[in-house]
């Protein structure tokens, strides 16, 4: 057991070890969950810094605390509430051990035993006046599911992100945090990047190797640090965006053009692609890889325009055998 010091000099009460914890209460991973536990107190604080200043009128959300070893990294800096939601509801006995040391702090610890993808975050935080944190080491399952989501809510001001300072501090599989933040020509470089540069700035902390981790997963992790664009790069509804770079990016080894074109029907599809691609300013020849967010915006917008005069070219899906457009 150990006595933390906190920062305002107060104690977070003595608490068993996580590897007690998770021995004494028979926690066992589940695969389907994607469980993989940080025992290490040095990297969950480690991953709770890199989330940035945290004072005692923050708000942080913890995405699937698990046995709660972020979680006790995140107490020591003193927010003023802290929202767990974990699916696994094997969990609740050990948060709630958590909740009760953070009583005597004034820290108001509340234990959502739900699935984050379905958890309303502006019903539970009615109260934009607080300063809102992103934090989870994530299940690799939903990791990038998530993710999406949450630029979705970022493009619409909803959700956590009704206010433009809310960022998250992540994990991912090391190849996924590392194609989030690819830039321009890198190999990684994939519609994930694109979408996460539009919205965000993507910052990749560090990698924490898998042997960290109980049990150890195949591959390494990467913390990402996804600090949302005070200006986001477009103000084109986000499932226009999602459509387009998806198509750009449906035939990385092509020519970007070849993906794009896939957007419109197959009759008059060449000239029309020639014409969106010279609107748009961007050489048809490029690889996607090489496009930049701005190409890509480019692009967004002349298939915006051509939509304006064809809006039945919007339902159209080129995988369906035989359309008829109106
Ligand atoms: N935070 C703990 C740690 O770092 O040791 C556990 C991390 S583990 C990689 C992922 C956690 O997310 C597990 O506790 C798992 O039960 C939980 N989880 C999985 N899917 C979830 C979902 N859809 N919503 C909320 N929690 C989920």
């Amino acid at each position: 057991a150990s006595a933390r010091i906190l920062s305002s000099g107060m104690r977070l009460p003595p608490l068993p070890s996580i590897r007690d914890l998770v021995k004494l209460y028979k926690l066992q991973a589940m695969k389907q969950l994607s469980q993989n536990f940080l025992m290490d107190e040095r990297l969950t604080d480690k991953i709770v810094k890199s989330a940035g200043r945290i004072d005692n009128n923050d708000i942080v959300l913890e995405v699937g605390p698990g046995p709660g070893g972020i979680t006790r990294s995140i107490l020591r800096r003193q927010p003023q509430r802290l929202l767990l939601v974990e699916k696994d509801a094997r969990f609740t006995e050990t948060l709630q051990l958590l909740r009760e040391c953070a009583r005597p702090l004034d820290i108001e610890v509340e234990i959502y035993h739900e699935d984050i993808l379905r958890f309303n975050i502006e019903q539970h935080v009615p109260d934009t006046t607080q300063r809102l944190h992103l934090i989870g080491n994530l299940p690799f399952a939903i990791s990038t599911r998530l993710l999406i989501n949450w630029f979705d809510d970022l493009s619409r001001r909803r959700g956590a992100f009704r206010r433009n300072d809310t960022c998250m501090t992540l994990t991912f599989q090391k190849e996924v945090a590392e194609r989030i933040c690819a830039q321009v020509g890198s190999e990684q470089r994939c519609r994930l990047s694109v979408m996460s540069q539009i919205w965000t700035e993507p910052v990749l902390k560090f990698i924490i190797p898998g042997k960290a981790f109980v049990p150890k997963p195949q591959v390494d992790v990467g913390v990402v640090k996804v600090i949302p664009l005070k200006r986001p790069k477009t103000e084109l509804p986000f499932p226009l965006v999602e459509r387009v770079v998806r198509h750009i990016f449906s035939m990385r080894q092509k020519y970007c053009r070849r993906g794009y074109s896939t957007l419109l029907p197959l009759e008059g599809r060449e000239e029309t692609t020639q014409a969106l691609f010279q609107r748009a300013d961007v050489k048809d020849t490029m690889r996607p890889f090489e496009l930049s967010v701005a190409e890509c915006l480019r692009l967004a917008d002349a298939y915006a325009e051509h939509l304006v005069a064809h809006p039945e070219v919007a339902k159209y899906d080129y995988r369906a055998p035989k359309q008829a457009l109106n």
